[in-house]
């Protein structure tokens, strides 16, 4: 008699990210007539574009940032451009170390 279980080994944690092979989600918000307005709201991809492009030149530099203690990617990212062009970043990360990391490489 064979019992099946629910292979298991996949669900174990090593810390390496299970999505890694998926591209960074990046949420872009940008400053527009005084509004703050969602990327994906902006229709004039004459607009947009300048904004999505410099959104996924950075999510490539975070992709490959790493947190030397838990091996995990920033998460959460959040992009925020203002009048004049300035870009916030926000994100959330498992740890200080991270926040170190992304500081000293985007800095
Ligand atoms: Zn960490």
């Amino acid at each position: 008699m064979t019992i099946r279980t629910p292979y298991k080994e996949e669900s174990r944690d090593n810390g390496l990210g299970a999505c890694s092979d998926e591209a960074m989600n990046v949420r872009i918000t940008v400053a527009l007539q005084g509004r703050v307005v969602a990327i994906d709201q902006v229709t004039d991809r004459r607009i947009s574009d300048p904004f999505v492009q410099a959104g996924k030149q950075i999510a490539i530099k975070l992709e490959r940032l790493r947190c030397p203690v838990h091996g995990k990617t920033a998460s959460n990212v959040r992009l925020h451009f203002d009048v004049s062009g300035a870009v916030d970043l926000q994100y959330d990360s498992c740890c200080e170390k991270l926040g170190t990391v992304i500081g000293r490489a985007l800095g």
